[in-house]
């Protein structure tokens, strides 16, 4: 598969501050933020969209689920946050590396996440 940016990121070629990071993931704040927070998931296996996932990336995926809640918790925002993953070209993906998207701000009903949803 072709490399990506993130796939530099999580090795550790393109000097980036970890919000968060363990064996599995890193988590990054995201350069071009839509909402008052904004950090990346990055799972460090290379897989290129969630729909191309396997049954054996489940614990990985599960673990990812459970670091968004523990580093929704350390930025600060509690329960009060939005997590998006973008899937393929039609469904806004741009980096072809998985990753899952938590967007948090003071409102989470005002629209002005759906920017961040849609793209
Ligand atoms: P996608 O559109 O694929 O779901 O999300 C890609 C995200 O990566 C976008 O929100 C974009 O702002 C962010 N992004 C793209 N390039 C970089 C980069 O080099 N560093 C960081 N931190 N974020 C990036």
């Amino acid at each position: 598969m072709t490399d990506t940016i993130f796939g530099k990121i999580t090795r550790g070629e393109i000097p980036t501050d970890f919000l968060y990071e363990d064996e599995l993931c890193v988590v990054i704040k995201d350069l071009y933020p839509q909402a008052p927070t904004h950090v990346l998931i990055i799972p460090r296996k290379p897989i290129p969209m969630l729909s191309e996932a396997a049954e054996d990336d489940q614990a990985l995926l599960g673990h990812l689920l459970i670091v968004a809640g523990k580093v929704a918790d350390q930025l600060g925002v509690g329960d009060a946050f939005r997590l998006v993953i973008n899937n393929g070209e039609g469904g806004g993906q741009t980096v072809f590396h998985l990753h899952l998207h938590i967007l948090a701000s003071g409102d989470m009903k005002e629209g002005d996440l759906a920017a961040g949803l849609s793209r």
